[in-house]
């Protein structure tokens, strides 16, 4: 999410830190800030806002001056962005100071002992327990204090630590979250990413998990958290700048699509406790989530689909009705809204207009909005009643894929939970479904290795005009979806219909290599889809189909078929958008399109 850059040497920190961050606003963030160890104290500026802030604040860093300091772009996960939660952060002493990429998952636990023990928090972060315990453990050895902590939080972090007591190091260590270091002949570097020290050095280190290393202006040393020396060998970087900042990927969408096995995993984890799922955030007891009447999800575009598919889902494994409406047709058909009811909205910026009236709607016709959002402290986190955040980190492609599959899998736990606690599914399905659940990531990997095999096949429809998708259930909102992804990157013509309905008038439409993909992972409508394909290709259609490994009955009607691996059919749209994503992305690359940031289009839609 965020990113990191600290350095200790012969030149002054504060300006190399603001350049190298500079480099990391890709990633996306909401707030910086940085610490400098002046000879004497530890001084920190930091602010909400652009990097331009921090550097107006600084000079460019010119009133900062010291040889060892860190600094941050925060993307907020525990807090909303503001000056005081934004990073870095300190002890009460302030001789501590520290910044972190991740999130700490125990950190409740954490902040409750330490205040137990007369700490004081002044932020709302999760970070700050490690200022507290760093100062807790602290005995003289920096190191030793670093280690006891990284044995004490669980979760992801890559992290920045200086000691006021040992201004000639710099600490960093990792787990889950990207960090690298490099050495030049002027000092060392710590950084998120890359393109953060590419300007210093080509030759990094990638700290790996549970690492820790301690820079000095000449030296570094790597350990292990059980503080053993461990000897590192550096990567020499080929890329050049411009590459750097998607971490070699050609596109942030390929960079994005590759990060689903992560984004997917993130938001599963921390709802997963042993055999059972906790939402904490619902913040309601089993009685009330059992005495929910009917679900509407409102929500826009991708999301719209997200929750598309979540109406099949919930209503298969939890048997309670689901309406889904597009926000801008919510907001003024003047719903029904019913005592019992739960209103669900879905947008990954949080800031989305007509998702934003949606829930003012709903809140005002007295029901609970639950919202699921990406982006931590916006305004439907703010203005909803509950928030549960899809933890897929910042999307800077304008056409969604992480964020996406994030939202798909909250919609499956929303589903397993309330088909537990009204005693819908039994809990050897529960545990089959979690089991199922728990493989996505890999399955999803999977398929992304596959890529060259969709790569060619879409170089054959760059010339295309138009392309159908046909489903049934919740193949036909992966088609939706899959649709979506092609026309909006692409710019070709591309429509998605149920799969029983292309005959009610659009098969006319079907000329000789009309390409059109049957989408069809739903076991209990492998026939129907089959007899629909069938259709099509008697009327001259070139037939794709996505279906699940075993379905080899498909071949007979499919010209090209994509196989994705066996999971639950309620989970199957987190594996069959995958190819069609792909697919997308590789036909707009063809034609040369702007894949990133497609005409017309917007991340945030702000306006209604
Ligand atoms: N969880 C931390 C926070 O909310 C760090 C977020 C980040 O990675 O930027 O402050």
């Amino acid at each position: 999410m965020c990113g990191i850059v600290g350095y200790i040497g012969n030149s002054q920190a504060a300006p190399i830190i603001l350049d190298g961050l500079s480099k990391l606003e890709y990633r996306g963030y909401d707030s910086a800030g940085m610490a400098v160890f002046d000879g004497e104290k530890i001084n920190i500026r930091k602010s909400v806002g652009r990097l331009k802030v921090l550097e107006n604040l600084t000079h460019g860093g010119e009133n900062m001056p010291g040889l060892c300091g860190i600094g941050h772009t925060r993307w907020a996960t525990h807090g909303a962005p503001s000056d005081t939660n934004a990073h870095p952060h300190f002890n009460a002493e302030e001789t501590i100071v520290v910044v972190h990429n991740g999130i700490i998952e125990n950190y409740i636990q954490l902040r409750d002992k330490l205040i137990s023990r007369g700490y004081k928090f002044v932020s709302e972060t999760d970070t700050e327990v490690l200022a507290h315990l760093l100062d807790y453990y602290y005995k003289g050895n920096p190191l030793e204090a670093v280690t006891k902590v990284l044995h004490r939080v669980e979760g992801s972090y890559a992290l920045g630590i200086v000691f006021a007591d040992c201004p000639d190091q710099i600490f960093a260590a990792r787990k889950d979250s990207p960090l690298i270091v490099g050495q030049n002949e002027d000092g060392c570097f710590i950084a998120s990413d890359v393109p953060a020290i590419l300007k210093y050095t080509r030759k990094v280190y990638y700290v790996d998990n549970y690492e820790v290393v301690r820079l000095r202006a000449d030296h570094m040393h790597f350990y292990t958290v059980d503080e053993e020396e461990i000897k590192k060998e550096p990567v020499t970087i080929e890329w050049d700048a411009n590459a750097a900042e998607k971490a070699g990927y050609e596109h942030f969408m390929l960079k994005e699509m590759y990060e689903q096995p992560k984004t997917v995993s993130d938001t599963l984890t921390p709802r997963v406790k042993g055999n059972d799922i906790v939402i904490e955030e619902l913040n309601m007891t089993d009685e009330e989530l059992k005495s929910i009447s009917k679900i509407h999800i409102v929500a826009c575009g991708s999301a719209y689909h997200a929750g598309m598919t979540g109406k099949y889902v919930m209503e298969g494994l939890a048997r309670i009705p689901v309406e889904v409406d597009l926000a801008s047709e919510f907001r003024y058909r003047d719903p029904i809204l019913e005592k019992g009811s739960m209103v669900v909205v879905i947008s990954q910026s949080g800031e989305t207009a007509d998702t934003l009236a949606a829930l003012r709607e709903a809140k005002a016709g007295g029901c609970k909005v639950l919202g699921i959002v990406n982006v931590v402290g916006s305004s439907i986190a703010r203005e909803a009643d509950n928030v549960m955040y899809t933890w897929a980190g910042p999307e800077i492609a304008v056409a969604t894929t992480k964020a996406y599959s994030a939202q798909l899998i909250a919609m499956y736990l929303l589903a397993m939970k309330l088909g537990k606690v009204r005693g819908v599914i039994s809990d050897e399905t529960f545990a089959e479904l979690l089991g199922d659940l728990k493989r996505l990531p890999d399955q999803i990997e999977l398929l992304l290795n596959n890529k060259l095999k969709i790569q060619k096949f879409a170089n054959r429809y760059i010339g295309a005009k138009d392309v159908f998708f046909i489903g049934r259930g919740i193949d036909y909102a992966i088609s939706l979806e899959g649709s979506l992804k092609l026309k909006e990157i692409s710019y070709i013509h591309s429509e998605a219909y149920a799969a029983g309905e292309l005959k009610h008038g659009t098969i006319s439409l079907i000329e000789d290599g009309t390409l059109v993909a049957a989408v069809s992972t739903q076991p209990a409508l492998y026939a129907k889809t089959i007899s629909n394909m069938v259709e099509v290709k008697a009327r001259g259609a070139f037939v794709l189909a996505v279906t699940c490994e075993g379905n080899t009955e498909i071949e007979k009607a499919a010209d090209y078929v994509i196989y994705i691996p066996e999971t639950n059919p309620y989970f199957a749209n987190s594996l069959a958008i995958i190819p069609l994503q792909l697919f997308g992305y590789y036909v707009a690359v063809g034609k040369g399109c702007d894949v990133d940031k497609p005409r017309n289009l917007a991340k945030s839609v702000t306006v209604e």
